[in-house]
């Protein structure tokens, strides 16, 4: 599937249609498709070639510009959030390589007024996008996806759903330099609909919330399961809301069998669809419609069936498929694997590898097949999902003992009904200063905030003289957890 062909027809056949709509304003496919060629025709007369641009913003309109104009311009672009902290940005930018950063008010100067010129037409192996992600060493790693990972994550989503040409609503809630953004917009834009963003101060004002949502005529919800779960909170969030809504779409995390039960009762003619994968395959590549049935047969819910032209299984420490029923580690193989970190061979080698002559990606996953249905069972290592959000555990310690007068920190997360609901630090200070606990811990909040997002950021803090080591000789982080039950 020609992606940008796909978008730049419905430029060409309906240019008044909002193709995004954010924080009140509208940008349609015109304006997108003309913008974005002419912001192109820019950057391919001023950087080098095939060098990423990052793409920094919220939610703004702009930003889908400069992400197709990167594109036309055959480079791949590096989508990040404002919520991550100058420091840790200009590490990605950095670690991108990119040439070239762009905020909103530049892409608006930028693409005004010129003349589009040429595209440049990526090829399958071409890097299409670079999500950043937390990694283990405290600096984030980049994961390229090619134009090809990107494609065959589209063919799928587009087989799978009847969406009709023209008249799907998506929602937008999640960031974009998270990659279940790409569940909503790609398949919107593609298929000449509108996607509907719903910004950071929006979420947070739930009279904002519901009245936006009541005015959008969504069709597609796609979310991670915990903003649905927040949105079922209000009585009013049922099927008289939403009465066009036909799917909700939930990546990134375990959907909970309440959660989808309720919705299934709220929203009558509303399916409900489980989807997993890492960002190294490209948004998901396993998938399964939650019916009641399934509801009654199974609880934790499984996450389904892998997209066709992808194999995923499930393998032991040698390497070896186990039979089915057998739990292993969750192996995904195929066209939507990354062909691993940028720039780091060090970590490619631990997780990428080949098999049967195509890339494939060790995700750190327990799973196990049940009736011909892959179960998620949870992680091998520390590496956690809050909100959806992924973060690596020791991405947040690394970043503690970088702090002046922390000599060591381990973070765990604190689980509710099983749910991580948020994160505890555990931090021996070089020296304890005569201030009291709360105070010693405010300090440490507002000095991470320079280095990590907000919610990578431990929300109780304990201070101690020292850890007490497991056999290993490391800080034994099952004593630790004990202490927060
Ligand atoms: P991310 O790269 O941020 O999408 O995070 C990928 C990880 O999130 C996976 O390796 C799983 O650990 C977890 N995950 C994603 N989708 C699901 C799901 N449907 N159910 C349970 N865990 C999931």
């Amino acid at each position: 599937m020609e992606i940008i062909e796909r978008i730049e027809h419905w430029g060409k056949m309906t240019p008044d249609r909002a193709a995004f709509i954010s924080g009140g304003r509208t940008l349609t496919y015109g304006e997108l498709c003309h913008r974005s060629s002419a912001l192109a025709a820019h950057l391919a007369g001023t950087l080098p070639e095939k060098s990423p641009v990052v793409v920094l913003g919220h939610k703004e309109p702009e930003l889908l510009i400069a992400y197709l104009a990167a594109i036309k311009s055959g480079r791949a672009y590096v989508p990040v959030d404002t919520a991550v902290p100058p420091q840790r940005i200009e590490r990605i930018v950095a670690a991108s390589g990119a040439a070239l950063t762009l905020s909103p008010e530049q892409v608006a100067g930028l693409a005004d007024g010129r003349e589009p010129g040429p595209r440049r037409r990526l090829e399958t192996d071409d890097h299409y996008y670079i999500m950043f992600t937390s990694g283990s060493t405290g600096e984030p790693k980049g994961v390229p996806i090619t134009y090809g990972c990107l494609q065959s994550f589209l063919e799928w989503i587009l087989a799978e759903h009847a969406f009709e040409e023209g008249q799907e609503v998506f929602l937008n809630v999640v960031p974009y330099s998270f990659d279940v953004s790409l569940m909503d917009t790609y398949p919107a834009l593609v298929t000449g609909g509108t996607v509907t963003s719903v910004t950071r101060d929006e979420i947070a004002s739930p009279r904002q919330l519901y009245q936006l949502l009541g005015r959008s005529a969504l069709t597609t919800w796609v979310s991670t399961p915990s903003f649905a779960q927040m949105c079922l909170v209000e009585p009013a969030f049922k099927r008289e809301l939403l009465p066009r809504l036909r799917r909700f779409l939930f990546c990134g995390e375990t959907l909970a069998p309440e959660v989808a039960s309720q919705l299934l009762d709220r929203f009558p003619d509303a399916e409900v669809w489980n989807t997993y994968g890492p960002t190294e395959a490209t948004v998901a590549t396993t998938s399964i419609r939650i019916t009641r049935d399934l509801l009654n047969r199974y609880s934790p819910l499984p996450i389904g069936y892998p997209m066709p032209g992808t194999r995923v299984l499930v393998m032991d420490e040698q390497g070896r498929e186990v039979p089915a029923g057998e739990r292993g580690e969750i192996i995904i193989s195929g066209p939507n694997v990354s062909p691993g970190y940028l720039n780091r061979p060090d970590l490619i080698e631990q997780v990428f590898f080949r098999l049967d002559g195509r890339r494939a990606y060790r995700t750190g996953d327990w799973g196990r097949y049940r009736d011909g249905m892959l179960f998620f069972e949870g992680r091998m290592d520390n590496q956690v999902k809050l909100h959806g959000y992924r973060i690596e555990l020791a991405d947040v310690e690394a970043n503690l003992r970088a702090l002046p007068g922390v000599r060591d920190a381990v973070v765990l997360p604190v689980l509710r009904q099983g749910v991580v609901d948020s994160l505890a630090a555990f931090v021996i200070l070089n020296e304890r200063p005569p201030r009291p606990d709360f105070q010693l811990a405010a300090e440490l909040k507002l000095q991470l905030t320079e280095r990590l997002p907000a919610y990578m950021i431990p929300r109780k803090f304990t201070f101690l003289e020292s850890f007490l080591m497991n056999v290993n000789g490391k800080a034994d982080r099952r004593k630790l957890a004990e202490a927060l039950t």
